[in-house]
């Protein structure tokens, strides 16, 4: 099952994490105890088919003449709704 909103959180030292908030909650970075400020949410928005953050490492193209990106776990096409070839590798 796909989970829900994440987002961008950065600390001080521009250190980034990625994950799902819960609202009031604060959030200190594991490693340096500097609280983490949310900086934005990650493309697609919840809720969506995929759980892969909208980065080009995790898009492909559909192969459609629509010509459009789909992430690479998804199993069809959220653009044409054609079934995608498995990723190699
Ligand atoms: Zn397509």
């Amino acid at each position: 099952m796909p989970g829900g909103q994440k987002y961008r959180l950065r600390a001080r030292s521009d250190r980034e994490v990625v994950r799902e908030i819960e609202p009031g909650v604060r959030y200190l970075d594991g490693d340096s105890g500097e609280e983490l400020k949310v900086v934005g949410a990650v493309l697609p928005l919840a809720p969506s088919p995929s759980d892969l953050p909208y980065a080009v490492e995790n898009l492909r193209l559909c192969g459609c003449s629509l010509e459009q990106l789909a992430q690479k776990d998804l199993n069809d096409c959220p653009h044409c709704g054609r079934r995608l070839p498995a990723v190699e590798g």
